[in-house]
């Protein structure tokens, strides 16, 4: 069975001049450990990290993903092996991984830089119904909205530093290959798995890294990290 967390960011999110996640690959090997996470797919803003990160997390099944930063909103991919440009108009993003037979989830709809009452528009293969670092009552109105819309609920930690990592998951129970993953996920053979939200207290912590660099100031020995991957 995979415990599949299908919205992580890695350090290699942080290539455009702004320090925002926390997750190195010791520290993915470290939380995944402890939370029996066994399959990951890395999602970082517009690079697809998969072919780095893969050779270093060997005892995790990857799924390459990636979160593409369209001009309405970000939009997950999956399964795509050619990057597509950010700034592109959604619709156009969309196409892209269709050619490229990806699968295409939309994270958050209704949070900063979510793409709001778009998303059916989209068709999406499945959309967020709960995001661990996401306000409780925007992933309400998320769910209601997959409701309402006959779209499919799928859900992703989208952390950005260590706590969060396998705060929820989904459950595909195949074999640990890419084709039959992405198969099982466009058909809607998965279980939604919540295990926590980040509480306040993660997010200033994550919040004070971020702005100040303080990491003994605000984070645990147990979250904290310390060689960024170039
Ligand atoms: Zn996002
Ligand atoms: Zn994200």
């Amino acid at each position: 069975m995979l415990k599949l967390d299908l919205h992580v960011h890695s350090s290699y999110s942080n290539r455009h001049g702004h320090l925002e996640c926390f997750n190195n690959v010791e520290v993915i090997r470290q939380a995944t450990k402890k939370t029996g996470i066994n399959a990951l797919s890395i999602t970082d803003h517009d690079t697809l990290s998969y072919n780095k990160l893969k050779p270093k997390l060997k005892s995790l099944f990857l799924l390459p993903g990636v979160e593409i930063s369209t001009k309405q909103g970000h939009l997950l991919a999956y399964g795509i092996k050619e990057p597509i440009k950010p700034k592109l108009d959604v619709f156009e993003a969309v196409a892209r991984v269709r050619e490229q037979n990806g699968l295409v989830i939309v994270p958050h709809p209704f949070s900063f830089k979510g793409l709001a009452f778009r998303t059916a528009k989209l068709k999406p293969d499945a959309v967020e119904i709960f995001n661990s670092i996401n306000f409780s009552t925007l992933d309400k109105l998320s769910e209601y909205y997959v409701k309402n819309n006959n779209l499919k609920a799928c859900s992703g930690s989208d952390s950005h530093f260590p706590l969060t990592i396998g705060a929820t998951y989904v459950e595909v129970n195949c074999e640990p290959k890419v084709d039959e993953v992405i198969e099982h996920l466009r058909k809607g053979r998965f279980k939604i798995k919540i295990i926590r939200r980040a509480g306040l207290i993660d997010k200033l912590r994550w919040a004070g890294f971020a702005l100040f660099g303080a990491k003994k100031l605000f984070l645990r020995e147990d979250s904290l990290l310390i060689n960024h991957e170039k």
